[in-house]
């Protein structure tokens, strides 16, 4: 049986926006504090305090795990963890890969993105893992537009991986999101059996892809929360919240400072 699917109306899909912004303001602002030497858990102070600075409640709080329920307001998962990694004390290093996840409720409705940052000098094969997970995310989101399936952003999405022979996480993936962070319908990142269910107008959506250089195999740690891949590789992550318009979809999690090269769909 097909689980319930919430549409949003355009005044709805304001309000999202607002929540959306405030979480691109935060990824911005880790991009500005991510250098070597900085923790994990000094950027999840900041982000906390930008986010209930501006009279919102981080999304993350709360959610419950496997052992526990996640106390951090972003999740931060660097080279080998895909997601969820928990923000820690050891300092950043030149040369690593860094995921953040963030997550933030505006008067109820939820906002949810990720960026892979590059902290200094890494090699072409890490940057080109990054950019074509990003390139990824957006050549899914184009595929959104009203009346196309939900399997048409998982393939646009899946393309990208086998052209460059990336590893596609495939236990973690997009999903609906409004009122709870996590709503029906799932948006895989691979095609499966079928085009999946037709996208109206008012579908908000997180579409997620999480690209290895290795295998697609993924463990969760000790901690209950961090994925990390099997196989040692590097992942990278890539997420924006949309909403599907008459005119196409609508990038929510953007502000007015979004750099356009972000959402290209092109190589840059
Ligand atoms: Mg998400």
């Amino acid at each position: 049986m097909e689980r319930r699917v919430t549409l949003k109306s355009s005044h709805q899909i304001e309000r999202m926006a607002r929540a959306g912004r405030l979480v691109a303001d935060v990824l911005d602002r880790m991009g500005d504090e991510l250098a070597p030497g900085v923790t994990p858990a000094d950027l999840d102070a900041i982000a906390e305090s930008l986010i209930r600075g501006a009279g919102a409640v981080p999304s993350f709080v709360g959610v419950p795990g496997r052992l526990d329920d996640y106390r951090h307001s972003l999740c931060i998962s660097i080279d080998d963890m895909v997601v969820h990694g928990i923000p820690g004390r050891k300092p950043i290093s030149a040369g690593q890969i860094v995921s953040i996840d963030a997550g933030a409720i505006v008067d109820g409705w939820h906002g949810d993105a990720a960026r892979t940052f590059v902290v200094g000098d890494v090699p072409a094969a890490t940057s080109d893992l990054v950019e074509a997970t990003r390139r990824a995310m957006m050549a899914g989101i184009a595929a959104a537009v009203p009346g196309n399936h939900l399997g048409d952003i998982s393939g646009a999405i899946e393309d990208v991986a086998l052209e460059a022979g990336y590893g596609i996480v495939r236990s973690f993936v997009g999903h609906g999101i409004g009122t709870e962070m996590h709503e029906e319908p799932q948006v895989t990142n691979f095609r499966g059996p079928s085009r999946g269910r037709k996208m109206d107008v008012g579908l908000c959506l997180a579409i997620e892809p999480m690209f290895t250089l290795g295998s697609h195999e993924v463990r969760v740690q000790s901690d209950g929360w961090t994925v990390v891949t099997a196989d040692g590789s590097l992942a990278a992550h890539w997420e924006h919240t949309i909403a599907i318009t008459p005119d196409g979809p609508r990038i929510l999690t953007v502000n007015d400072r979004t750099p356009a090269w972000l959402l290209l769909e092109a190589p840059v």
